[in-house]
């Protein structure tokens, strides 16, 4: 669902506004000392300590007994599947998530579940959805094991599920004997947009994973969490899959910079979002879903534009958006200032009058 990144036409000048994606925030110049300055070891030996601070502090915030380093939120969702699964058992999640639509179809050619895809509006289902999705055991029926939520959902508009509805979910979850897991990529936006903590807002999943590489600016790396036991399983995963490291405090330590730097700023992306919207409803023909977080999906069929069209043309204006689910997606980040959202607005305004 995820379309090529674009390239911007030959002669383009360079993108000056990048709404694209909160995964192509450059490293800070401090972030960047903060890892000139990190202490390192061999972290696939067990002797990295910036690693164990980063994955000790992790821990702790989501309120699990231990955390793993790993190189993406890809591969801790591949592990996770791979940790809690078996071949042949099957995952409930949304119709649009990313382990469904943005994983290359890996659950099919590695871990060997299948999904059922749950619907309901941005991304998220009821209890009732999920009771819907629960099969009768039978030795016909795929044995279902783990039941599986994005916070925020992204394609469901970065979508904040609410915590008593995942508290709701997490209790059908234990009465059918299924593991829970969250797709935590943008959970810290969710929790600054709701002041939620992430202990509070995890506390019923087994396991749960941050994105380092999203709003909070840092170059590479995620971190799952769980119990002790679950996250000595996803070692071995790891190392299968080879996403073992070496001297990985380097990541590590742009990794806590982020943690205490970039999770209350969070707020300025949403509340940047929020103008973005604002500024695109006034626009005739677009429609705008009022964000929770910091993604702005907006249509155009009301202006007779292709949203192809558009993107290109917006690239012309030194402006990046990306095209996912057949809407226009806008991503607020620590790259998009107050002042450059008014320029966008113009822009796209411009565009669609070309
Ligand atoms: C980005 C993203 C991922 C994957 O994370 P990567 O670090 O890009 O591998 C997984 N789930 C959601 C909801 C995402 O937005």
């Amino acid at each position: 669902m995820v379309h090529a990144p674009p390239r911007a036409p030959a002669g383009a000048p360079p993108v000056r506004i990048n709404l694209y994606s909160d995964t192509q925030t450059r490293p800070t110049p401090a972030m960047k000392a903060a890892m000139m300055e990190a202490a390192v070891g061999d972290e696939q030996h067990g002797d990295d300590p910036t690693v164990h601070e980063l994955c000790d502090r992790m821990a702790a915030l989501m309120g699990k007994e231990a955390a793993v380093f790993l190189p993406s939120g890809t591969m801790c969702n591949v592990i996770a599947i791979l940790t809690h699964c078996g071949k042949g058992d099957e995952v409930l999640a949304h119709e649009t998530s990313h382990i469904l639509h943005s994983e290359g179809g890996t659950h099919a050619a590695l871990t060997g579940v299948q999904i059922m895809p749950l619907r309901g509006p941005r991304g998220m289902f009821s209890v009732d959805e999920l009771r819907a999705g629960i099969r009768q055991r039978s030795r016909y029926a795929p044995p279902q094991r783990l039941l599986e939520v994005e916070q925020t959902a992204n394609i469901g508009g970065g979508a904040v599920w609410p915590l008593a509805t995942l508290n709701e979910l997490v209790a059908v979850a234990r009465e059918q004997g299924w593991a829970t897991h969250m797709d935590g990529a943008r959970l810290m936006n969710a929790c600054v947009a709701s002041a939620i903590g992430p202990a509070e807002m995890t506390a019923g999943f087994d396991s749960v994973w941050l994105d380092f590489t999203k709003g909070l600016g840092a170059p590479l790396g995620a971190v799952l969490c769980g119990s002790a036991e679950f996250i000595g399983q996803a070692w071995r995963w790891k190392q299968r899959l080879g996403g073992s490291m070496r001297q990985a405090g380097i990541c590590a330590a742009a990794c806590l910079y982020s943690l205490d730097h970039h999770v209350e700023r969070l707020a300025e992306d949403h509340a940047n979002a929020r103008a973005l919207a604002r500024g695109l409803a006034q626009i005739e023909g677009v429609v705008v879903e009022e964000p929770d977080t910091n993604l702005v999906f907006f249509d155009i069929a009301g202006t007779g534009v292709a949203a192809e069209a558009l993107q290109s043309r917006l690239l012309e204006r030194g402006v990046a958006v990306s095209l996912l689910g057949g809407r226009v997606r806008a991503c607020t980040h620590l790259d998009v200032t107050a002042a450059m959202i008014p320029e966008a607005v113009a822009a796209v305004r411009e565009a669609l009058a070309a």
